[in-house]
């Protein structure tokens, strides 16, 4: 007797959707997508708890007669692709007709829509595959209302994550979708609170500006480049504005958001010799490609593209930045002996009448106790830092006489005004200005000068990335903000800072190393150098 059976539809819809929603942030990013499709100026997103309990997604856009609004929950049922060789010129977001299908198989789903130019609106619903209901109604557009997902796949609601998780992660797609798309106004609506509104823009330019402010675009130099199959706009990072994540990096290739480990090699090897180590670039990376060289049916939910040939795409994306950033300045080479002949100090016994070398803004050599001792001095400073924000001491935090404004994307906002109190304890007082604005009150002494939409950007990052499970969370965040270049200060030390710096130091619990373990201090004894001098 024969074994094989072909599979019945809901059954087919519910394995795609395995593929094709992994979480409530996925169907946000369909129902954008088809909303995009349809030519909308206008979407709007509702979501509560996190998407868990309902997704909305309400558009402007073409909408669909009663027909078409019954067959666009079958499976391969699309608009976007006509015949084989469409496949080849994908100019619409979705094309696979898998999205709908998909959703209306583990969800409870009501679809709202008319025709533009009709108010003949019809309302279907659907429960986990199964059409519950279809009647007329008067509407505008399309509103897909998305409710309970995965009530009947229970081992997949299991790995849904906590209500702000999955916010976050609804946020990230509306984000990306806004970059892309700056001709399309959004709004996203969460739990009854608008945490996003972001109008129609004139430009990309203006859409990085409307999300995340104008300080921030001030640290980004804006370059283009065309080929005949090529353009790329781009935004990125001005050499002095590095950070310690990679929350701003983002490529979108024809108005789509990809992720690529090679486009993404491409941008670091232009900041070679820029970047310090651990440091990462901002960019924003808006690509239109021929469609004619691309494959963009290669992943389920079309976060990857292949290139016909990737290599003259990642000469171009290399060059463009290259070019746009000014040629940098090597410090000089130092030539540092290798680890196996230094003995590290355990202890510096600086006395302050000692004069001291300074190299290149960067070390500080002293000699004494049989030896020379170099320091570097900012994972010194980082160290002495660390350890006054671990303890909440010496921090000498004022209020500010003009409070400062700053404004951050959604998500750090929230987060940062759930977390105030840890900030409190750094010293960093913290209120609401609304339209993603926190006002910062206080701040400690040696924050006065310092970047601190950079500061509080990275405390939200380490917030919502979570740490590492064997590291405690005060101890991560005064590491993030002690790394801070501005807030260690200047480069160029005198005599008496170089006195306190050494002081400080001394008086830490753990001298030796900086919060990221490395050292900041190594001592060559008259023996090292005499190994080195090979006169042993
Ligand atoms: P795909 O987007 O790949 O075509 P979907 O399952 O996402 O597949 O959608 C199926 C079809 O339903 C689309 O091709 C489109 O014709 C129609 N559709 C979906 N959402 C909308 C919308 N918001 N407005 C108008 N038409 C829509
Ligand atoms: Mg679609």
């Amino acid at each position: 007797m024969s074994q094989i059976r072909i599979l019945p539809p809901i059954l087919r819809n519910k394995i795609a959707a395995g593929e094709v929603i992994e979480r409530p942030a996925s169907v946000v990013k369909e129902l954008i997508e088809n909303s995009i499709d349809a030519g909308s100026t206008d979407i709007r997103i509702e979501i509560l708890y996190g998407g868990k309990r309902l997704m909305k997604v309400s558009d402007n856009g073409n909408g669909m007669d009663k027909e078409d609004a019954l067959l666009c929950c079958e499976r391969y049922a699309t608009s976007k692709l006509i015949k084989e060789e469409d496949l080849f010129h994908i100019k619409t977001m979705g094309f696979r007709g898998e999205a709908l299908p998909s959703i209306t198989s583990v969800a409870k789903v009501k679809l709202v829509t008319a025709p533009k130019g009709t108010h003949q609106g019809v309302s279907v619903e659907i429960h986990g595959g199964e059409v519950k209901s279809v009647k007329d109604s008067p509407s505008v557009g399309t509103t897909v209302e998305v409710r309970d997902l995965f009530f009947n796949t229970p081992a997949r609601k299991k790995f849904l994550k906590g209500h702000n998780t999955e916010t976050f992660h609804i946020i990230d797609r509306v984000t990306e979708q806004a970059l892309a798309h700056h001709e399309i106004g959004f709004s996203l609506v969460s739990d009854n609170h608008e945490i996003m509104r972001i109008p129609v823009a004139s430009s990309p330019r203006e859409r990085v500006m409307q999300i995340y402010g104008d300080e921030f675009l001030g640290g980004l130099i804006e370059t283009s480049r065309r080929t005949p199959d090529i353009i790329m706009n781009c935004f990125i990072s001005k050499e002095t504005n590095v950070r310690n994540s990679k929350t701003y990096q983002f490529i979108f290739i024809n108005k789509r958001p990809i992720r690529d480990p090679s486009l993404t090699h491409a941008v670091y090897n232009a900041y070679e010799g820029i970047l310090p180590p651990k440091k990462h670039p901002v960019f924003f990376l808006f690509l239109m490609i021929n469609p004619a060289i691309i494959d963009v049916n290669v992943h389920p939910a079309k976060r990857e593209v292949r290139f016909e040939n990737k290599e003259p795409v990642y000469h171009f994306v290399l060059s463009v930045i290259r070019d746009a950033l000014p040629q940098p300045v090597h410090p000089a080479p130092y030539g540092f002996p290798s680890p196996a002949v230094i003995s590290e100090a355990l202890d510096l016994e600086y006395e302050p009448s000692k004069s001291f070398i300074p190299l290149g803004n960067a070390f500080i050599a002293l000699s004494g106790r049989g030896g020379l001792t170099l320091v570097d001095q900012h994972a010194a400073h980082e160290r002495i830092l660390y350890e006054r924000f671990l303890r909440g001491v010496d921090l000498n935090s004022h209020l500010l006489l003009f409070p400062k404004q700053v404004q951050l994307s959604h998500k750090e906002y929230h987060t940062i005004l759930t977390n105030s109190l840890i900030l409190k304890d750094f010293g960093i007082e913290t209120d609401d200005f609304g339209h993603n604005t926190v006002i910062v009150r206080s701040l400690p002494e040696v924050m006065r000068d310092a970047d601190i939409r950079g500061i509080l950007a990275d405390i939200a990052s380490c917030l919502i990335e979570g740490i590492a499970p064997d590291r405690e969370l005060r101890e991560a965040l005064a590491a993030k903000i002690a790394c801070h270049q501005s807030v260690r200060g200047k480069t160029i030390l005198n005599q008496e800072e170089v006195e306190q710096l050494l002081s400080d130091l001394q008086k830490c619990l753990h001298p030796d190393n900086c919060p990221h373990g490395r050292p900041t201090k190594i001592f060559l004894s008259l023996e090292d150098l005499k190994r080195m001098f090979k006169r042993t």
